[in-house]
This record gives C-alpha cells, sequence and structure tokens, in this order.
C-alpha cells in the first residue's frame, strides 16, 4: 500500500503558499496504513507534469494530485492529465449544473472559463465537489490509482474526506500502521542513538524508530506496520516499555506532549503549587505554563526580576551576593526561588538568571550560561548548564530546561 503525492503549482516553488495539502494528505493516508514514500512539488507546467508522473508510476499503489484545476489557463492539470492517460475533454453536464447553480447562488453570470470547469478527461470518475466548482477526478490505470483533486486546501480536504478516503479504505483493507511518539529532553540526538543502539539493533523488521529534534526536546517515534490492530498494539507497547527502561531519566511524556502540560498534571495530581523568578528568560517560562488550561490550579504568578535592583527590591536578594557573586550565579538564582517562593506562597519556585547573548558574556560566564534553582519546603536544588549564541534559541532552551528541572524535582519531592 504505497502512496505518492505531487502538488502542483507554481506558488508552491516561490515560497507563496506553503504547500499544507501534502502534510495534511500524508497524514491522513498515514492513519489509513498507507506509506506514503513520496511527496513532489512542482510548477504549472506539461513536462514536469508527465515527468513526475512517470516518476512514482510503478512504485505507487495510489498518487494523490492537488493544484492546477483553476479556471484560469495558468492552470494545465487537466489538460496534461488527458495526454498522460490518453483521453480528451468532454462536458459533465452534472458538473455544469452545479456550476452554474453555484454561480447563480453567488449573482455572477457564467463565462466560457466557467463552463470549462465542467470538461473533464472522458476516462476518468469525476468526484462531485460541493465545496467549490473544479470536481475531482478519479483515473486507474495498469493498477495504480490516480486521483486529481484542487488545490484549494478547503476543496481538497471535502474531496478526501468525502469520496477518497472512504473508497480507499474500502479497496485497501489490509494494512495497518501505528505511530507511537515518546518524548524525552535533556539530552542530545547524537548520543541519545548511541544509547539506543541495541533497542534498535533489537527492533521487528516490522517496527522503525526516527528520532524528531526540536528546542532540545526529542520526540522518538515508532512506526509499526502488520495487519491486526490488536496484535500490533502489543508489539508496540513491549517496544516503548523497553525505552522507557533503556532512557527512564530522559523521557518526559508521550505523543504530542509538553514538558509544561506534564508539570501541570503533577503539580494536580499531587496538590501542589508553582510560581516563577525570571531572569534571563523575560517571562517565557510564565508564558509556557500558561499556555496550559486551568494553570490557576497550580500557578500563582511570576516576578520577571530583570534588573539587579528589581531582584533586590521584590525578591529580597541580599545586595551584596550580587556585588561578590554577580546576577548571574548560584547564590543568586537561589535567593530568588526563595524570595519568590516566600512571596507567592507556593510549594515550588523555579528561578533563572543566565547570559542570553549575544553580549555580555565573560571568560567565566560566558553567553549561553544558565544558573536555575528550584526551592521547595525540603530543600532548594540550583543547577548550571552552558549553551549557544544565539539569543531567541537561548531563551527557549533555557526555559525548557529550567522547566525539566522543576519536573525532576516535582517527581523528586
Ligand atoms: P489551484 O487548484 O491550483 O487553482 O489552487 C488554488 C489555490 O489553492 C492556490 O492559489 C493556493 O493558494 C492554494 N493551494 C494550491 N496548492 C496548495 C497546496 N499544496 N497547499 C496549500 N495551498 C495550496
Ligand atoms: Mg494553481
Amino acid at each position: 500500500m504505497k502512496a505518492a503525492i505531487i502538488t502542483i503549482g507554481d506558488e508552491l516553488l516561490i515560497g507563496q503558499t506553503v504547500d499544507t495539502n501534502s502534510a495534511w494528505i500524508g497524514a491522513e493516508l498515514s492513519k489509513s496504513g498507507f506509506d506514503v514514500f513520496r511527496i513532489i512539488s512542482i510548477h504549472d507546467r506539461r513536462e514536469d507534469i508527465i515527468y513526475s508522473l512517470n516518476e512514482v508510476t510503478g512504485q505507487a499503489d495510489v498518487v494523490l494530485i492537488t493544484g492546477g484545476l483553476g479556471p484560469t489557463s495558468d492552470d494545465i492539470t487537466k489538460q496534461t492529465l488527458c495526454e498522460f492517460f490518453n483521453t480528451r475533454l468532454i462536458t459533465d453536464h452534472e458538473v455544469l449544473r452545479m456550476v452554474e447553480e453555484m454561480m447563480l447562488r453567488r449573482n455572477f453570470s457564467m463565462n466560457e472559463n466557467n463552463r470549462h470547469q465542467a470538461d473533464v478527461p472522458e476516462s476518468c470518475r469525476v468526484l462531485k465537489n460541493a465545496a467549490g466548482t473544479a470536481p475531482g477526478m478519479w483515473f486507474e490505470k495498469d493498477g495504480t490509482i490516480y486521483i486529481s483533486m484542487p488545490g484549494v486546501p478547503i476543496e481538497m480536504k471535502y474531496l478526501m474526506t468525502e469520496h477518497v478516503l472512504p473508497e480507499l479504505k474500502k479497496r485497501f483493507r489490509s494494512q495497518v500502521i501505528i505511530h507511537r511518539n515518546i518524548m524525552t529532553f535533556g539530552m542530545f540526538e547524537a548520543k541519545l542513538a548511541e544509547m539506543l543502539t541495541g533497542f534498535e539493533a533489537d527492533l521487528p523488521e516490522n517496527i522503525k524508530l526516527a528520532y524528531l529534534p526540536a528546542s532540545g526536546i526529542i520526540k522518538l517515534r515508532l512506526t509499526a506496520t502488520g495487519t491486526d490492530f490488536d496484535s500490533l498494539s502489543d508489539m508496540v507497547n513491549i517496544q516503548v516499555n523497553k525505552l522507557y527502561k533503556t532512557i527512564p531519566e530522559f523521557i518526559y511524556g508521550e505523543n504530542e506532549e509538553s514538558l509544561e502540560m506534564v508539570i501541570g498534571k503533577l503539580l494536580k495530581k499531587k496538590n501542589k503549587s508553582v510560581c516563577t523568578a525570571e531572569s534571563c528568560t523575560g517571562g517565557e517560562i510564565a508564558h509556557l505554563l500558561t499556555s496550559i488550561p486551568g494553570c490557576s490550579d497550580y500557578y500563582n504568578g511570576s516576578v520577571v526580576a530583570y534588573a539587579n535592583s528589581a531582584k533586590v527590591q521584590i525578591l529580597g536578594v541580599k545586595k551584596e551576593l550580587i556585588e561578590i557573586y554577580g546576577a548571574v550565579s548560584e547564590e543568586v538564582v537561589r535567593e530568588m526561588a526563595t524570595g519568590a517562593r516566600s512571596l507567592f506562597k507556593t510549594d515550588y519556585a523555579l528561578a533563572t538568571s543566565g547570559i542570553a547573548g549575544p553580549d555580555g558574556g565573560t571568560d567565566s560566564k560566558p553567553v549561553g550560561t544558565l544558573w536555575m534553582a528550584v526551592a521547595s519546603e525540603k530543600e532548594i536544588i540550583s543547577e548550571k548548564m552552558q549553551f549557544g549564541s544565539d539569543r531567541n534559541t537561548n531563551i527557549k532552551r533555557f526555559s525548557l530546561t529550567a522547566l525539566n528541572l522543576l519536573r525532576k524535582q516535582i517527581i523528586n519531592t
């Protein structure tokens, strides 16, 4: 069950329109058990369309095509499909009636271009498009199915949902694909891959592992293919359990869970609260925590103590500590956490102080230095980390790293 996607449109190649059709179709086909092995984006150009169709023919069971079906002369998909399938355009009277009705409803008069929308290749089966004027077209040739749809996302989704996916599911019932994402934080990709060498080598043939990194979070995706959902699901569960045993300290959640979601769940479960005191992260941690609905149950507030005076006056950090050790130091960040905890009267307080860059670093405290602390009733813990020089990347990384320290401390205390 192999599928290819071809998206047609000049706008896709010059960066004017992002190809969201491929992503959507890919996700839907994958859920239905198809292996999407190729996505191709091309110009509205006859030779490129023919070349791409030839390229995937023979390998694909299904080819999904979007774009180039508009009523104007720049859209040439229909004529080119006629050439590829060795057929000619004929008028589909049912489609013509639908286009006429739609134009009438909108108070527009029909012109020649509108009438051309009802011209379809003689050898295709027409897929009625209630979301627009250009119909979808279903072709079959030498055992391969080719489906051409308009590029307008809402029309493509209508045709896929109403016609294409139900029919494909009926025709290709045999295969099941399960994706399972395990979320990790705190270890870079190359090292994680080294730790998982044995795990990967022992994976059954039908289960594949992929690494998807973003801002320090690495999503490990297990993709399993089989014929029976229940037994495949059991197989995946065995592998997930093995992953938990192999890298327990780095897994924080599953599927699309974020660190802030997991922290919210933990705090709710333990009936505990948290506040934040942020210097270098400038409120980013507060933003992340408050992006979770229902966070008022456990999140009390934040002090963005950027200037030294704010650290002293609002959080009660001793002025001498800043003078002796500097604002980016273990001593100061611990006091920031303690000060915030007593100000907001929470169970936990998370504090950050660092140098986001691009300037402001010294030999002993280079750009990318982060000090973070978590205060709780039992203890104050603090940790130092070193990152790169890009300011925005640092703010994001600092925030996630600090949230991960908080997460571990909530679990441990
Ligand atoms: P078309 O069917 O080629 O006339 O496409 C009509 C419109 O749909 C274009 O102007 C784009 O804005 C949009 N579109 C076309 N292809 C895509 C695609 N692959 N992803 C997202 N939008 C698209
Ligand atoms: Mg177009």
